[in-house]
């Protein structure tokens, strides 16, 4: 069933000590907002995995991961894997964000492999779909996001399919401060369920969660969640401080 999502990125940032009082500040406002009808994510670096699952137990904040290896287990130093991170009780995974793309080379061959590791795991993938702003310009977008779901996503079975969850975060709007218009966002998040539908059917399309992510803050969620195909949002900057991701939520639930 298709879900308002508001999913915090918080990168490589914070100490120990500061995730820590993150993580309790989040949790605090979102548990005074009770956050009906919206799942609320927060994504830390790996080390703090535990101690974020820990804080949040019994509470309605869900923990993901960044990244993971497209190995379940073996000797891969320094790799986390899908089956690690189901064992932690870590729910969701982000793959394919934009800065993996682009500072780790991975490729959409790459991360069809770990979506498929993540899904077997029984973890959620976010799946992290966008065009550079060149591709934009040339009006290639929707070509480029086309292609990255046809060769991430589009082999899996549908009873797979149905757990992944999209992230539409266009490269030149994260962390940039130039978020995607709403009629941008719209059009974009429309054209996936549309290529969605023509693989999978109308109803797995009407049940997919499509994200939106670049630049989302409490001053421009309210219009971008308003669009009819936009669940919610991945974000980024604005997730590392608790009232303005709490904001954040809280304009999810009045837009559900
Ligand atoms: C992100 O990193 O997924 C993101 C959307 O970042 P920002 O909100 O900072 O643009």
């Amino acid at each position: 069933m298709r879900t308002m999502i508001v999913a915090g990125n918080w990168k490589m940032n914070k100490t120990f000590q500061e995730a820590e009082d993150l993580t309790a500040e989040i949790t605090k406002g979102v548990e005074k907002l009770g956050a009906p009808n919206v799942e609320v994510i927060l994504c830390p670096p790996a080390p703090f995995l535990e101690m974020v699952l820990d804080l949040t137990d019994e509470t309605y904040v869900a923990v993901g991961a960044q990244n993971v290896s497209e190995f379940d287990f073996g000797a891969y130093t320094g790799e986390i894997s899908a089956p690690m991170l189901r064992s932690m009780e870590v729910e969701y995974c982000i793959v394919g964000h934009s800065e993996r793309r682009k500072y780790f080379q991975e490729s959409n061959d790459l991360l069809a492999r770990k979506v498929k590791s993540v899904l077997r795991a029984g973890v959620i993938p976010i799946f992290c779909c966008g065009e550079l702003l060149p591709e934009r310009e040339a009006g290639n977008h929707v070509k480029v996001v086309k292609n990255q779901l046809e060769e991430s996503l589009f082999d899996l079975e549908e009873k797979d399919f149905r757990n992944v969850v999209i992230a539409y975060e266009p490269v030149w709007a994260i962390g940039t401060g130039m978020t995607a218009s709403p009629e941008q966002a719209q059009e974009m998040h429309a054209s996936i369920r549309e290529l969605i539908t023509l693989q999978y059917g109308e109803r797995v399309a009407q049940d997919a969660t499509i994200l939106y992510g670049g630049s989302c803050n409490p001053g421009n969620a309210m219009e971008l969640f308003s669009q009819p195909d936009v669940d919610g949002g991945l974000i980024g900057g604005a997730s590392l401080k608790a009232d303005e991701f709490v904001e954040i939520v809280k304009i999810a639930i009045n837009c559900t």
